[in-house]
């Protein structure tokens, strides 16, 4: 077992998390201000189109100012285009609600469960496929995570549980410790997986209370983050991600296939070439999930996989993600 002083230090002037996570901009016009494009007020959607904007002033500094295309800013920016209906997109994409088990507990696809351990995430990308989903009443952490344990026990089919959301990461150390002293004590589990945006969007979330949790869990440990293009990663997301190393996870990553961001060759290959130096491979590229809002985002299937083959034809296959689609009541994601 790795023990906390074989971690690498923290980046140092790294504020503690929880007030990162309170001083995130949400006002629409602040973000614009501080990003010098005061211009695109105008072009703002009324009430935000319906979804909240929240990114945390980190990730703001890694978009470029005065550029209304910035790859990153175009992720969490509001925009008319939400408004508009388009047919065939829903408030429920991929049929969340009719695969739920449990209190706050998905289980779709054999022997793992997903867990919706938290209701809220430190950015909200404006693509997400659970922009409408009933987050605050199907929170797994609720009542000390007593329904979710209790459906992880009875299954002994389940090998891995997921920790999904929202942002597992948005709840504290302690919270995290009660699930997982629990779930090692579940025979059949043998795998804790953690679907995060926090190391990339909040890299300071990765404290030496979650590195000590992490390491000292006699579980195999998968974190799959999410980034969607290269500029998101700079050198606190790189130490975060050898403090999730250094913890014992394998480390993969996801990202969304979005129009205008990073349905590009060359972006998506210094994707890969970038979370590769930060120990990190690619696993999933997603098609965009048909959530109400998100419809400008969209690239047909037959660019998606043009772009697939390009990525083949010049990185080795370790660093090419798997195209996928989530298609509603398929026994697992669906390659293209
Ligand atoms: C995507 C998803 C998973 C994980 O699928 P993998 O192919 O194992 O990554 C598990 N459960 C649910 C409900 C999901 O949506
Ligand atoms: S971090 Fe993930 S769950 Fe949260 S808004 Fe972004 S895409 Fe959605």
């Amino acid at each position: 077992m790795i023990t906390a002083t074989a971690l690498p230090a923290q980046p140092r002037g790294l504020p503690d998390w929880r007030q990162s996570l309170r001083e995130a901009v949400t006002d629409a016009r602040e973000l614009l201000s501080l990003l010098d494009l005061g211009d695109l007020v105008d072009k703002l959607p009324p009430k935000d189109a319906g979804f909240a904007l929240r990114v945390p002033r980190g990730f703001l500094m890694r978009m470029r100012k005065g550029d209304p295309w910035d790859p990153l800013l175009l992720q969490v920016l509001p925009q008319l285009a939400e408004c508009e209906s388009a047919t065939d997109y829903v408030t429920d994409a991929v049929d969340d609600l009719s695969a739920r088990v449990a209190h706050g507990v998905l289980h779709k696809y054999d022997g793992r469960a997903l867990l919706i351990a938290a209701g809220s995430c430190a950015v909200n990308c404006r693509y997400c496929f659970r922009r409408h989903f009933p987050y605050s009443e199907e929170i797994a952490a609720a009542n000390g995570w007593r329904e979710a344990l209790a459906h992880l026990r009875a299954d002994t089919s389940i090998r891995e549980a997921i920790l999904s959301g929202g942002d597992p990461l948005v709840l504290s150390n302690a919270k995290l410790a009660e699930f997982g002293q629990a779930l090692a004590d579940i025979p059949h589990v043998r795998t804790l997986r953690i679907h995060t945006r926090m190391p990339v969007v909040l890299p300071e979330r990765i404290d030496d209370g979650f590195c000590d949790w992490l390491a000292g869990l006699a579980l195999r440990r998968v974190i799959v983050l999410h980034v969607n293009h290269p500029n998101e990663i700079d050198h606190t997301v790189r130490a975060a991600c050898a403090r999730l190393r250094e913890a014992g996870a394998m480390l993969l990553n996801q990202s969304v296939l979005l129009r205008g961001i990073n349905a590009d060759a060359d972006v998506l290959a210094a994707l890969s070439e970038r979370l590769f130096d930060c120990g990190v491979l690619p696993y999933y590229l997603h098609q965009l999930d048909r959530v109400q809002g998100a419809a400008h985002f969209e690239m047909p299937d037959a660019q998606a996989l043009s772009l697939i083959d390009a990525l083949r034809a010049r990185l080795p296959g370790y660093l090419v993600p798997r195209l996928v689609r989530e298609i509603p009541g398929e026994a697992s994601k669906t390659p293209l």
